[in-house]
């Protein structure tokens, strides 16, 4: 009897470097992997769904979160707190569900204590003038917030050395196909699989 373990994937990377594009992508052509919904205390875009983009809260129901032992992980990422609701991570991963988060990689690291048999991507800007023109072209960063950004990111990209895999964005449609071929991979890996 062959059964699979639900795998927990973390992408992550820089802010600007293309997570959720990738992320929305990926959703789009795989349907048996389980998106987590974060919770922010960042205000909704006009196009986002609570529930289904994140769960949208205030600074003190965040602060509840954390004090109730709700979130996996959660980390202030520029001007706003993110975290990931640990229950729906756990109940699936259980179930046999894989199972992603999108997150940043102060989030990325404290998972990686917590559960280090996750599997951690790390999608990378092909250099720091391609990620500045990615963020001065989504037009919703002041040039002081895109300066910040740039001079963060030389800093994380220290931390590639904790991930498993690395992807760099040259392309979405190249980085989707890696990413996928990354999830395909740790399916049949051996890791994963329970064989009794
Ligand atoms: P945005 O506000 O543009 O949706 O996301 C801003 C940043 O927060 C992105 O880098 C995204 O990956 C990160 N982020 C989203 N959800 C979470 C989360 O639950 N935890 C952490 N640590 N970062 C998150």
């Amino acid at each position: 009897m062959i059964k699979r373990k639900g795998i927990l994937f973390v992408l992550s990377g820089p802010s600007g470097v293309g997570k959720g594009t990738v992320k929305e992508a990926l959703l789009k052509t795989m349907d048996d992997i389980c998106l987590s919904v974060s919770a922010t205390t960042r205000k909704p875009r006009s196009n986002e769904v609570h529930s289904k983009d994140y769960f949208f809260v205030d600074l003190k129901e965040f602060q509840e979160m954390i004090d109730n032992n709700k979130l996996l992980e959660w980390a202030q990422v520029y001007s706003n707190w993110y975290g990931t609701p640990r229950h729906f991570v756990l109940e699936h991963l259980q179930k046999g569900c894989d199972v992603l988060l999108e997150i940043d990689i102060q989030g990325a690291m404290q998972v990686k204590n917590k559960m280090p048999e996750a599997i951690f991507i790390f999608l990378a800007p092909p250099d720091l003038n391609e990620l500045a023109r990615r963020l001065c072209s989504r037009g919703e960063d002041s040039q002081e917030s895109i300066d910040l950004r740039l001079a963060t990111c030389e800093a994380e990209m220290a931390h590639i050395k904790y991930y498993d895999y690395l992807v760099v964005n040259n392309d979405v449609n190249e980085a989707l196909e890696k990413v996928r071929s990354i999830i395909q991979a740790e399916r049949c890996s051996l890791n994963n699989i329970i064989v009794g």
